[in-house]
């Protein structure tokens, strides 16, 4: 059986010695010349026979009537044999039995047996015709079938060569070699005739061959392109396919966090705008929230990042359980959440925030154990509280900011003042980092008198700053210093301003001053041995310095402080509690210190007549006591010096004997003083 061909030809070229070339033809091809082959078969047969049968019963009388009836009948049996050869291959064709190369074999066999056989009849039956008519019917026929033959036996260049030489050479031949002139010259133009019907069955059948060739490479290539086009389809599907995951995945990237899955700072600012349009649109009015948590750091630090980002996702899915719909959520970075909801009265927003912190706070368990978080929310309006979505960002970050500053854990309504006052911080803040570089900072010097001897405890070092046109107090700045860091250089250059300036007062005795000390500076470890070294270098002894921290460090108690005040008392520094009575010290912190001076707060001379004057009155009974001095701060008038005096208080110090001055100025008070004194 003969199964489809894996070589293709190539080119137009014809080659190949079978009757049709297996090697070099597809089985298609194949086919298809057998089929042109088979096609004219039935008819080429019967113009075959009806050709025999005019020449042998057309001319039976003129003789042979023997030797032409035996080969007719002869020729009869090729005609029904090849007849039923044809009939049996059509039905064969259609059935998967179908031998190719048997069908072939049986053509070439039945075309070769009815040549051999008109061959036959030239031979044995054309050298006896006599009379000139069957002579030239006889040669009429033959060239007539050999030029058929040159066009329905084309499917094999073979089979029609062979074919029209079986007819024609035994004809020339025979024609050639006979005695007569005429029968020669017959015999030669037969000759020629046959190459010419050679040459042209041989064109043919190589015309048909490339036209099939042609026809199955065409074939071929349509097959081709069609599989190329499905090739393209698919991959064009197959890149549609890749464009939409990575477009997805380009979303995914630029719009989500990768962390907790919810949106990221840029499509969160994206549909806060559309919300905005859409809130504009309907007259309608929505709120943001700023969550921060708190808390968070520390677990960051104990348990690690692994443990933190779990704190963050579960903090997330929290907020995503909480989230209203159409509400928009996202994480902001860090540690901090933004999330919008439509409610618009402040209550129920409050109430919704404090809610969120509520269900925030609630223990997560992780691989490190129960952890907790809490946080603070800031809570803006749209579009009372901003008109642009950075704005409103901004805003509910300051309220949050201010919450937090004041007590974490809790929900804080913007309010424009906030941003005034976040501004001048920030104004502040800037200024600070440059101030000491660009000298605006100088001292002013406040003493305080002791009202027995009429002379100068000490003056208290004030710091002031004149930034441009305008003198920021200390009040304003000092906790934005600390706040931020720069309150230990602030401090490091009042003190070193502080021995500077000691050096120009001139007096006979020895002027001591005070130096107020934040706690944030007081935390440095070497404080003493700076405050040593310093003093040391500008010749001033530590017991002319008054160190003055307020009373609240006494509440914070860290051993810290403790060391660094008892290290500085060691030192020979004296020690000064500020602001006494507004804290809530004991009477052991007190002790722990035993401090030199203790100041009592200005707002218990402001309220003398409310009480003030029997709580200064049983401080001045412990100081007895505790062995320290009580120093009255804020006096402005005359009537509160016989006051204090009575209470057993004589160190005071206020606007009514000086206000804060510079030490040029306080050296001239100071001599005036001594002499009014004197
Ligand atoms: P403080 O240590 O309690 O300083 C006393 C403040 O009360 C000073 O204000 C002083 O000018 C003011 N004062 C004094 N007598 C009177 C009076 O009779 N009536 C009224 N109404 N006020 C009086 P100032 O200079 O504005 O200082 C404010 C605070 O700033 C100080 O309070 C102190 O805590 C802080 N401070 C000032 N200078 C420094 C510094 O160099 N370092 C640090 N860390 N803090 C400083
Ligand atoms: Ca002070
Ligand atoms: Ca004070």
């Amino acid at each position: 059986m003969a199964q489809p061909d894996s070589k293709e030809p190539s080119g137009d070229e014809v080659k190949g010695d079978e009757v049709i070339d297996k090697a070099s033809l597809t089985l298609k091809e194949r086919l298809h010349l057998i089929a042109i082959l088979d096609r004219p078969s039935i008819g080429t047969v019967i113009v075959s026979l009806v050709c025999a049968s005019v020449l042998i019963f057309g001319f039976l009388s003129y003789g042979n009537a023997q030797l032409k009836l035996t080969w007719f009948s002869l020729f009869c049996l090729a005609v029904i044999a090849r007849i039923f050869s044809i009939i049996y291959w059509r039905k064969q064709r259609c059935t998967s039995f179908y031998d190719a190369d048997k069908h072939i074999l049986h053509i070439s066999i039945g075309v070769c047996c009815i040549g051999f056989l008109w061959g036959l009849y030239a031979a044995l039956v054309v050298p006896k015709i006599t009379n000139s008519i069957e002579l030239a019917a006889t040669i009429t026929i033959f060239t007539g079938l050999a030029g058929g033959a040159a066009s329905t036996l084309s499917g094999s260049r073979k089979l029609a060569m062979s074919y029209v030489l079986m007819l024609m050479i035994p004809l020339s031949t025979v024609l050639v070699l006979n005695s007569s002139a005429l029968s020669f010259l017959l015999g030669c133009l037969a000759f020629g005739f046959t190459i010419v019907i050679a040459i042209s069955a041989f064109r043919s059948a190589n015309f048909t061959l490339n036209t099939v060739k042609i026809r199955y490479q065409n074939a071929k290539l349509v097959e081709e392109l069609a599989s190329k086009n499905q090739a393209i389809l698919e991959a064009n599907n197959m890149l549609e396919t890749r464009v939409k995951e990575r477009t997805a995945e380009i979303y995914r990237l630029s719009n989500i966090d990768p962390l907790t899955n919810l949106n990221n700072r840029f499509a969160f600012s994206t549909r806060l705008k559309t919300l905005m349009e859409k809130s504009d649109a309907n007259g309608e009015q929505f709120a943001l929230f700023f969550i921060d948590l708190d808390g968070f750091k520390t677990i960051n630090d104990v348990h690690g990042h692994e443990i933190g980002d779990f704190v963050l996702s579960s903090v997330a899915q929290r907020l995503t359980s909480l989230r209203q719909k159409d509400g928009l959520l996202c994480r902001w970075g860090g540690d901090e959440f933004l999330a919008t909801t439509n409610d618009n009265d402040e209550k129920e927003i409050c109430v919704l925030a404090n809610s969120l912190i509520t269900v925030l706070s609630h223990p997560i368990n992780t691989k490190a154990g129960s952890v907790s978080v809490s946080a603070t929310i800031g809570v803006c309006l749209y579009p009372i509280h901003g008109h642009s979505e950075s704005e409103l960002i901004a805003h509910a970050d300051i309220a949050m900011y201010q919450q937090k500053n004041d007590a974490k854990g809790n929900v804080r309504l913007f309010s424009c003042d906030m941003q005034e006052s976040i501004t001048r911080q920030a104004y502040i803040k800037d200024g600070l980092a440059s101030a000491i570089t660009n000298n605006e900072f100088y001292l002013v010097f406040q003493p305080v008198v002791d009202t027995q001897s009429n002379t100068i405890l000490f003056a208290e070092a004030l710091i002031r700053w004149q930034k441009n046109d305008e003198t920021i107090p200390p009040d304003e700045f000092i906790s934005i210093a600390e706040q931020f860091g720069f309150i230990q250089n602030v401090g490091v250059w009042v003190a070193e301003q502080v021995a500077k300036e000691l050096t120009t007062f001139k007096c006979t005795d020895n002027l001591c001053v005070s130096i107020n000390i934040s706690i944030a500076q007081l935390m440095q470890k070497d404080i003493a041995t700076t405050f040593s070294s310093l003093f040391a270098s500008y010749a001033i002894k530590p017991a002319q310095i008054f160190v003055e921290v307020t009373e609240t460090l006494l509440t914070t108690n860290t051993d810290t402080l403790i060391n660094n005040l008892n290290q500085l008392k060691a030192a020979g520094f004296n020690i000064a509690i500020d602001d006494f009575g507004t804290g809530y010290s004991s009477l052991s912190q007190l002790q722990q210190i035993s401090p030199k001076i203790l100041k009592i707060d200005k707002s218990f001379v402001d309220n003398w007549d409310a009480g003030g004057d029997a709580i200064i009155e049983a401080i001045g009974t412990i100081s007895d006591k505790l062995d320290f001095d009580i120093v009255l701060e804020g006096i402005e008038n005359k009537n509160q010096v016989p006051k204090a005096q009575q209470l057993g208080v004589h160190l005071l110090q206020g606007y009514y004997f000086a206000k804060p001055m510079s030490m040029a100025k306080l050296q001239t008070w100071s001599k005036a003083k001594t002499k009014s004194a004197s």
